[in-house]
């Protein structure tokens, strides 16, 4: 999986070492393993699916959260940044490093009760998960799991997550 994260020194900011998804993208035999494994978040030890849903981060949280949700026969809905979702929505800001962002989701786009799988590709320091929780739990959903392809294990971004199950298919 290394060789398929491609390291990006001092994007998007100087010193930072951005994880690069694209050449897994473009191998279509590695990114339907790793869709597989992803996938494999929304199962139990039987391989009988338990969630109801699907949720991933713009952007590349849709990338891998669409097979995802495909693979497991459950729906997918997108969080994305404010302005962008055209139906009435719910909002949340999150601290970045510098500033604040907020994120969307449509409020029809979980129903209450339902359990939900929140899918993307990098964890770093838990602030667009955390985000996303609150976001689900605003609409009645329950984060029953999480799914990254990559954490960075040098942030804090897992004690942002609570008590839900965390899948992470890779570490640095
Ligand atoms: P966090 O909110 O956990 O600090 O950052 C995670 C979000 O930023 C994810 O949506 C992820 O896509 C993006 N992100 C942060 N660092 C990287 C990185 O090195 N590579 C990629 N592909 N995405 C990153």
């Amino acid at each position: 999986m290394e060789r398929l994260l491609a390291d990006v020194p001092d994007f998007p900011a100087e010193g930072v070492v951005f994880k690069d998804v694209t050449p897994l993208l473009a191998d279509p035999e590695a990114f339907a393993l790793v869709v597989d494994a992803l996938a494999d978040a929304g199962r139990d030890a039987d391989g009988r699916v338990v969630v109801d849903r699907v949720v991933g981060m713009e952007a590349r949280g849709f990338l891998f959260g669409t097979p995802v949700a495909q693979r497991l026969g459950v729906g997918f809905a997108p969080v994305r940044k404010a302005g962008k979702l055209p139906r009435a929505v719910h909002e949340v800001d999150y601290a970045l490093e510098y500033g604040t962002a907020t994120l969307a989701l449509h409020e029809d786009a979980v129903r209450p009760g339902e359990r939900v799988l929140v899918l993307d590709d990098v964890l770093a320091t838990g602030g667009t998960a955390a985000a996303t929780r609150t976001l689900v739990e605003r609409c009645g959903g329950v984060v029953a799991g999480y799914a990254f392809l990559l954490e960075l294990t040098f942030l804090p971004g897992r004690a942002q997550l609570g008590e839900a199950d965390v899948l992470v298919l890779s570490e640095v």
